[in-house]
């Protein structure tokens, strides 16, 4: 980012009390492996409503071990939506699977329910359908589970709900990461995201044989549980590695934090609503389209996106993006279809493939927005941007 950002998309809230937390950590006699991380996983559990949750080094962790907990593998398919971060599809390419997108509903940026029937039809016809499917809960928007839900039922894959962007969101009266139609559930702790805890992710499920998985895989699939050995313990020291599995874990200074934004989260959402709704707003006669909000959806309001209306603006995104930058405005673009990446056209995707995708991408702007962002800081950047696409 260039020095002249005074105000930037997204960013951290730490409070004396995170502080303080963190410093406690410091001071005990655990810092990884101790009782933080064990506090930190049933709070988030019974915050969402999940009976299991485990604790990660970040996000794009968590999806790796979600999809081994489900038993992707060589010759499997993961098929993810185009506008999300890479982690939610190189995690199959980590396994040995291949990866495919379903594009977006053009009017929420989240993959489309009916493309994915459509697509799963062809698939289906072809013996060519996907093991796991990762709806990502764009912007903190929940995806259209419920109908992703019934097609998992009808052609036999699982659900892995990307939610990196959506602690705190809720769909049909559950909040996200309850699982009620998903298989796993994962978060993103970077500090750009609504809770943080400098790096770090977790996995929730309601599957107890999911959980056992996730948690052995993150410790390099050792156990310590004479239940599941293959013999008798030969003494204290003994211990059983019983896959391959890595090192995921997430330390107690981490742990501590995480627990401390926890407490935050509803707070942090309700200011993050506040403004996504002042700049709805202020925005309404603009050449502007924000996610529409679907019925049922509560979003997490991790980014306020803005597609740019192209036949409508007489400015293109890329003057606006750095007319606004110029200005100390960090606005930044979520996301550039992972399809067009220069690693994803070698494995064979054209940036037409998804056109709904693309299309979006070529009006997309994010707006700064955080829990700690002023009402003041707001206005400058709403009149800004009304200048910016006046000139
Ligand atoms: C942030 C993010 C991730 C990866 O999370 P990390 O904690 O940075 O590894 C995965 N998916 C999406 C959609 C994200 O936004």
């Amino acid at each position: 980012m260039p020095d002249n950002i005074l105000i930037p998309y997204g960013r951290q809230s730490i409070d004396a009390s995170d502080i303080e937390a963190v410093v406690n950590v410091l001071r005990s006699e655990w810092l990884t492996q101790g009782p933080a991380i064990e506090r930190f996983e049933q709070e988030v559990a019974r915050y969402c409503g999940a009976a299991h949750a485990i604790a990660v080094s970040n996000g794009t962790a968590a999806l790796h071990l979600a999809c081994l907990a489900l038993k992707v593998g060589p010759g499997d398919l993961v098929w993810t939506t185009p506008n999300t971060f890479v982690a939610s599809a190189n995690c199959a390419l980590y396994c040995g699977a291949s990866v495919d997108f379903v594009d977006i509903d053009p009017r929420t940026f989240n993959m489309s329910p009916e493309l994915l029937a459509a697509k799963l039809e062809e698939a289906d016809k072809q013996g060519r359908l996907p093991k796991v499917v990762v709806p990502v809960d764009f912007g903190g928007q929940p995806c259209e589970l419920k109908q992703i839900a019934l097609l998992a039922k009808r052609y036999g894959f699982r659900v892995l709900e990307d939610a990196s962007h959506a602690i705190g969101g809720e769909y049909c009266g559950a909040k996200v990461g309850s699982n009620a139609y998903a298989d796993i559930t994962v978060f993103s702790f970077h500090p750009v995201k609504i809770i943080t805890t400098g790096e770090g992710g977790m996995a929730l499920t309601n599957d107890p044989d999911l959980a056992r998985r996730l948690r052995l895989l993150r410790t390099h699939g050792i156990t310590r549980d004479p239940g599941v050995m293959s013999k008798a313990s030969e003494g204290g020291w003994y211990y059983e590695q019983l896959e391959l599995g890595f090192n995921y874990r997430m330390t107690d200074i981490q742990a501590a934090l995480g627990a401390s934004q926890l407490q935050k989260v509803d707070q942090f959402i309700a200011r993050r609503r506040q403004l996504a709704h002042q700049y709805d707003l202020a925005l309404r006669e603009l050449p502007l389209h924000p996610a529409e909000q679907l019925e049922g959806c509560c979003s997490a309001y991790h980014l306020y996106v803005i597609r740019l209306d192209q036949e409508r603006a007489s400015r293109s995104r890329r003057d606006v993006f750095s007319g606004l930058r110029q200005e100390g405005i960090g606005v930044n673009v979520h996301y550039m279809p992972v399809h067009t990446q220069p690693f994803y056209r070698r494995l064979g995707f054209k940036p037409e493939d998804f056109p709904n995708a693309l299309h979006y991408y070529e009006g997309a702007i994010s707006l700064p927005l955080y829990y700690g962002l002023t009402d003041e800081q707001q206005q400058y950047i709403i009149e800004k941007l009304k200048e910016k696409l006046s000139a």
